[in-house]
């Protein structure tokens, strides 16, 4: 469905828990969130029917996030059953990487085709102060599960942040030269968590083209990073500029919280709830949704926060 920009909207992030086993510092408040009781959330078949409505409405492309979707009790079974939506041709997960090694496989039976992992250090230490509880080992171990798991394609993703990973670009991009993945540089969004990191954290992802000027230009490949390759290497390092060059021209995304509310941009506090409505009923919602999006995601900046009304754990990313 054409949004009123003429932007043509086939991709849906659904958020199906806010509750991670992590606590990044530019995510989620340090003592995690209140769990919401079971009848706020969205039951598998509301879910399923909101993909559904969604995919009636010309939603091609899935990709489950979080919180952290891999501690959601029953994530095989939703995403069996996501992939089996007739018309649906694309199911995507983004993880903190942490579960997959028990999970890398079963998830790849239930029909998920490509994974994005996030890491933003290859360095214990950082690891542990960024993530405040996780273990850097676990994310590794979590990557060479997908890597076994064979899935269609493995992307890293890595949130760009001045005076704490901007010294590890180099030895994060040749990740790219070893394995067969994407490494996307994501720039850091001020929401309203992240108020811990001054204004020097904020810095545009042309630092990496600075840091590496071996990176040759790649064509696009339909998504929001610019793409580029190391000589030799594996697969593409990609720049993601929310901040210092935003896509929303392209934006082709709607969102919907494990609450049960669509939102028709990430920076936008407009929200629109579908729990407790019939397939039809969510239809009619996803188009209102959909038609109300609005043309950009106004000012962002270290000193002009996302105007989200959530925290990004409770959105998905
Ligand atoms: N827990 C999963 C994970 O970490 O991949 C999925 C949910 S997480 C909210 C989705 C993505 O949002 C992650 O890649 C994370 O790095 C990114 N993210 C979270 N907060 C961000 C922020 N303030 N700026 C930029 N990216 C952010
Ligand atoms: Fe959890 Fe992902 Fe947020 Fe980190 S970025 S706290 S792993 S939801």
């Amino acid at each position: 469905m054409l949004d009123s920009f003429g932007r043509k909207i086939s991709y849906l992030r659904l958020s199906v828990t806010e509750l991670c086993n992590l606590r990044c510092r530019y995510c989620m408040p340090e003592d995690g969130v209140c769990k919401k009781s079971h009848e706020l959330m969205l039951t598998e078949e509301e879910t399923l029917s909101a993909v559904e409505a969604a995919v009636s409405l010309g939603i091609s492309k899935l990709r489950v996030t979080g919180g952290e979707p891999l501690v959601k009790p029953n994530i095989l079974s939703l995403c069996r059953r996501a992939a089996a939506v007739e018309g649906l041709k694309e199911l995507c997960l983004t993880t903190n990487g942490t579960l997959l090694p028990s999970l890398a496989r079963p998830l790849k039976g239930a029909g998920v085709r490509r994974i994005n992992i996030s890491l933003d250090t290859l360095d214990k230490d950082k690891y542990a102060y960024i993530t405040r509880q996780g273990e850097l080992s676990r994310a590794l171990e979590g990557l060479r599960s997908a890597l076994d798991a064979g899935f269609e394609k493995i992307k890293i993703n890595t949130v760009l942040i001045g005076g704490f990973n901007d010294d590890e670009i180099a030895a994060l991009a040749r990740l790219t030269l070893e394995y067969p993945l994407d490494l996307r540089f994501i720039e850091l969004m001020p929401m309203r968590e992240n108020s811990e990191f001054g204004e020097a954290a904020f810095i545009p992802n042309s630092r990496v083209l600075a840091a590496l000027p071996a990176l040759e230009e790649q064509p696009r490949d339909g998504g929001v990073a610019r793409l580029y390759r190391l000589p030799g290497a594996l697969g593409c390092v990609g720049l993601i500029h929310p901040i210092s060059a935003h896509f929303c021209a392209e934006c082709n995304r709607i969102r919907l919280t494990a609450d049960g509310y669509i939102k028709p941009c990430l920076h936008s506090t407009a929200e629109y709830p579908i729990k407790g409505l019939d397939f039809a009923g969510m239809k009619a919602r996803f188009e209102r949704a959909i038609l109300a999006k609005p043309e950009w995601h106004g000012e962002l900046s270290a000193a002009s926060a996302s105007r989200a009304g959530r925290e990004m754990n409770q959105i998905g990313g």
